[in-house]
């Protein structure tokens, strides 16, 4: 966060974290997002799938990845509070 402060770009709204060991790589919330934030990683799970993956910068939080997803505990989305005026 304090990153995003210092170099001037506007904090993001929201966080995604995959669970790499239950997703089957579907591609649904790949799909899903309309900002592109999310991709097919390149390399396979222990399942034999190419896990999604966040680029780790520009969520916005709409949770569309969530509700897309088929796979129970795959994915989370937090909403990230706006950061206390200093
Ligand atoms: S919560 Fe919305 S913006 Fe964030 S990764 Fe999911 S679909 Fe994309
Ligand atoms: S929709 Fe769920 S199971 Fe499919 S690629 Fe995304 S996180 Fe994995």
């Amino acid at each position: 966060m304090a990153e995003q402060v210092q170099s001037g770009m506007a904090p993001d709204k929201g966080m995604v974290e995959i669970d790499t060991t239950e997703c089957k790589g579907c591609g649904m919330c790949v799909a899903a997002c309309n900002i592109g934030v999310l991709s097919l990683a390149g390399w396979l799970n222990h399942q034999g799938y190419h896990p999604a993956e966040y680029s780790g910068r520009g969520c916005n939080g709409c949770g569309l990845c969530f509700y897309a997803c088929p796979e129970p505990g795959a994915i989370r989305v937090y909403k990230l509070a706006p950061a206390a005026a200093a």
